[in-house]
């Protein structure tokens, strides 16, 4: 979608819904204001935008819709410094810049058939809801599957409206939360401890993981002892980026970028990448 000539020249999005998710997380309902170019964006799960707001920066922000759902773009964000404090201050009517789709998606096609395991860490949940959306929308081409996911506290659960409707739709959905507190009766513990309730098939299943990098590293662990290969343990991985087309090399991973042969990667090929945090 650069076809003005200059990869780095934004489009304006309008906001047609903001969804307050928690204290920290917003989601945030887009449409290009120029319905041609609505029409014609394309993307796929695990893909990510550059999102600017004036005088607020620009970031890349996963989107969270799934293409085979109409309507606007989603993106979920949760504030964290000035260009998401910027986006979390808007309301629907306004205007942000967008420019993308980057980054290499999730296999959905090669995962047809398997049984997926979702596991997702707070905001983490917003690149894996594309996945989720899209199976449930080809139910019949991807096995069981299951969601492990962990927030800080109760009142940090996200996409409570989505859970609901995945629940519905027959999705394992395991919950727990780091602390506990009142009214609270589920469990209590890091994401990790979710998997003594799931007893996956290693040889049809496989994993795709979003959240911070010290859950990755422990949950890769356990996915490991269950008999998944490390080609069947995928993520998506964070950096700092800048241009997030693979030209300033801001986002490095020893010798690839995060932003172009990412943000998605397997486990097999982050294991040969030193600074891949997963030790
Ligand atoms: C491919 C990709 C997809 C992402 N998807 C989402 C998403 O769906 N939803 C979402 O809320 N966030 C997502 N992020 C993270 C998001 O880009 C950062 O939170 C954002 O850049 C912060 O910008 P800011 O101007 O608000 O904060 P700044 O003022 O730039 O920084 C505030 C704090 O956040 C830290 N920070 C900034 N960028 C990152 C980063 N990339 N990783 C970790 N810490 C960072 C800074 O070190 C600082 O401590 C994604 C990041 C990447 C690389």
């Amino acid at each position: 979608m650069t076809d003005n000539g200059n990869p780095y020249l934004p489009y304006p999005a309008r906001i047609l819904r903001v969804t307050e998710e928690n204290s920290q997380i917003k989601s945030f309902e887009l449409a290009f204001t120029d319905p041609e170019r609505h029409r014609a964006f394309t993307y796929r799960p695990g893909q990510f935008v550059m999102v600017s707001v004036p005088h607020g920066g620009e970031a890349p922000i996963s989107i969270s819709s799934s293409p085979t759902r109409p309507g606007g773009l989603t993106l979920s964000v949760r504030k964290a410094g000035r260009l998401t404090a910027a986006l979390h201050r808007m309301t629907a009517g306004e205007l942000v810049g967008l420019r993308g789709p980057y980054g290499r998606p999730f296999p959905v096609d090669e995962l047809k058939g398997r049984d997926l395991i979702f596991v997702a860490g707070g905001i983490g949940l917003a690149p894996l809801a594309s996945v989720v959306n899209l199976c449930l929308d080809r139910r019949g081409e991807y096995g069981q599957l299951t969601l492990l996911y962990g927030s800080r506290s109760p009142a940090d659960i996200a996409f409570g409206a989505e859970l609901e409707g995945w629940r519905r739709a027959g999705v394992k959905c395991l919950l727990t939360v780091d602390q506990g507190g009142e009214g609270w009766t589920g469990q209590v513990g890091l994401v990790t401890t979710l998997f003594a309730q799931i007893s996956p098939d290693p040889g049809r299943s496989s994993a795709l993981i979003c959240g911070p990098p010290v859950m990755f590293r422990f949950v890769a662990a356990e996915l490991t002892r269950l008999g998944l290969s490390d080609q069947d343990i995928i993520t998506t991985l964070e950096r700092h980026m800048k241009c997030g087309l693979g030209v300033c090399r801001h986002c490095h991973l020893g010798p690839k970028l995060v932003c172009a042969h990412g943000p998605v990667f397997t486990l097999a090929e982050l294991r040969g990448l030193r600074e891949a945090e997963l030790s």
